[in-house]
């Protein structure tokens, strides 16, 4: 979509605001899916935390995606926006085991990743099939927050306690119908991600009932012009390949599970925000949106670089700015960065802002999440209006004080 367009949504819709290209996602899931068109049969589950807006999941699940949940709130929310139970895989983390159990009850697909854990659901539930997560200790991922595959990670069940694993499935007589792994965000190396597609082979072969492989996601999107980015094609190639040579080897079919989120979502998403002031001090000139940490937090949280451009001055000389937020405390978005000469009133708008933006907003500063845009077929279509007093009051009791 073009910048043209977004600048009209702000229009209608106000400020601050998100928008989701829908023709975007569509477009990244059939490319996840055409690289491994090899593979007979492929699952693409949408992990939703990266975006969870109901409009959003319908969307893949039009386009035949499964969904990938950390809660059962997510469960639920999937439910709502028409995924079928079988459609859906729960990998949460540090859950009670109540809450699993009630999942499960659901006809949703559990993924296990912690022994004691399985060996009280086995004991309780030896008739309902399981996934489990391993974790093969391969050192993946951009930053340390989100590179979740290494030796002091709290995910997953360690490759060295398979004997320990075998001996909890044997002695409660329960079935494993799928391996999972999920290394962490932000890989750019196929090999390393070859690599413990290997450990996954070698924990496969020990178990006689699985259905799938689930090799998680962690693709590395483009950030900016010229970025580097996980190959696709190139992973699509060789591990479609490895994984045909590994179902001869199993002795029967599989399906190959992805579960992507910024890959589906990232590039899609556009964060809108108005200059309210621009203030020149004796180091830097900012520029200061009506936004802050509270809507989108990954630069502050991650250290991410979100592309910036002035929507309202795209031919503008350019200058030096760095942009902040409304937070009363530092609320840096952007050090330094080149942009269009800015005044007071134009739109800023942030490039992907689709994966762990909305989804990780919050009312800190007691301020309004934004609206949320779908942009489709041309046309911008409203899927989540903007907060108001009411529901920042919601749930809260004044009592007699
Ligand atoms: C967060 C998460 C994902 C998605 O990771 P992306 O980097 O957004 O693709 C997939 N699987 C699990 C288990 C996750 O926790």
């Amino acid at each position: 979509m073009q910048t043209k367009d977004l600048l009209e949504l702000t229009k209608e819709f106000g400020n601050p605001l998100y928008v989701y290209d829908a023709e975007k996602i569509e477009s990244q899931y059939k490319r996840l899916t055409k690289a491994f068109s090899k593979v007979e049969k492929l699952r693409i589950n949408y992990a939703m935390k990266a975006l969870s807006n109901v409009s959003v999941l319908k969307l893949l699940n039009n386009l035949g995606s499964g969904l990938d949940t950390v809660s059962i709130q997510e469960v639920h929310l999937g439910l709502h926006a028409g995924f079928t139970p079988d459609k859906i895989i729960f990998t949460p983390n540090g859950v009670s085991f109540e809450e699993i159990e009630e999942v499960a009850k659901l006809g949703v697909q559990i993924n296990i990743d912690n022994l004691s854990v399985l060996e009280h659901f086995g004991t309780k539930h030896p008739k309902t099939p399981v996934c489990i997560r391993i974790n093969p200790h391969v050192m993946a991922g951009g930053n340390s927050n989100i590179s979740v595959g290494h030796i002091d990670s709290k995910f997953g069940i360690s490759v060295h306690q398979l004997p320990h694993l075998l001996r909890i499935v044997e002695n409660t007589k329960m079935t494993i119908n799928g391996i999972h792994m999920h290394t962490g965000s932000d890989i750019l190396d196929i090999e390393v991600f070859l690599y413990a597609a290997e450990i996954l082979f070698n924990t496969a072969k020990h178990f006689k009932n699985l259905e799938f492989l689930d090799f998680g996601s962690g693709f590395k999107v483009p950030y900016k012009k010229d970025d580097i980015e996980t190959d696709i094609e190139e992973l699509g190639k060789k591990l479609s390949k490895r994984f045909v040579e590994f179902e001869k080897e199993y002795g029967s079919k599989l399906t190959l599970a992805f579960e992507p989120g910024k890959y589906l979502v990232s590039e899609a998403g556009y964060f809108l925000a108005k200059v309210n002031v621009v203030k020149q001090t004796t180091s830097t000139v900012f520029a200061g949106i009506d936004s802050g940490f509270n809507h989108l937090i990954r630069p502050m949280f991650y250290g991410s670089q979100h592309v910036i451009e002035n929507i309202s001055n795209p031919k503008g000389k350019e200058r030096f700015y760095t942009v902040v937020g409304y937070i009363c405390e530092t609320d840096t978005f952007a050090n330094n960065r080149r942009i269009a000469e800015i005044h007071e009133g134009d739109v800023l708008c942030f490039r992907n802002a689709g994966a762990y933006c909305f989804s990780m907003s919050s009312n800190y500063n007691s301020r309004f999440k934004p609206a949320e845009v779908l942009w489709k077929n041309g046309k911008g279509h409203l899927i989540r209006e903007r907060q108001t007093m009411d529901d920042i009051l919601k749930n809260q009791i004044m009592v007699e004080v």
